[in-house]
């Protein structure tokens, strides 16, 4: 509301930021058992992919539009799927 650079207004102050990702927005692209798919769209053997790095929390279980605060179960439940579906890969 007022000019930033009149000396009556001052100081000016200097903030460090510190930029971290929040959403990966995209990230390798899986199956329900959270095994990473190829180009080819068949899974990769003994590739799992979970959370933000299957994308947006979890391999976008609950969609494109998902609501904040949604990403974290997703995230786990990626991770339960994939332990189960390596531990069957190994008998
Ligand atoms: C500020 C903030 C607030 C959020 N609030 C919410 C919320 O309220 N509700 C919600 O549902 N979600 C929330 N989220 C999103 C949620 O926290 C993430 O989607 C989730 O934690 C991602 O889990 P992840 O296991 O995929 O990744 P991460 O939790 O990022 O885990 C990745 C791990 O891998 C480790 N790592 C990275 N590189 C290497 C390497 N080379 N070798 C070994 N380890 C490595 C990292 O140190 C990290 O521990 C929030 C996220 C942020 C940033």
């Amino acid at each position: 509301p007022h000019k930033m650079l009149d000396p009556a207004n001052g100081p000016l102050i200097a903030v460090r930021l510190n930029i971290l990702t929040r959403k990966t927005l995209g990230g390798l692209q899986t199956d329900l058992e959270s095994r990473v798919l190829g180009s080819d769209g068949e899974p990769v053997q003994g590739l799992y992919a979970v959370g933000e790095a299957a994308g947006f929390g979890g391999g976008g279980v609950h969609g494109y539009a998902a609501l904040e605060g949604t990403f974290l179960g997703g995230c786990i439940f990626s991770g339960r799927s994939a332990g189960r579906a390596a531990a069957r890969s190994v008998g």
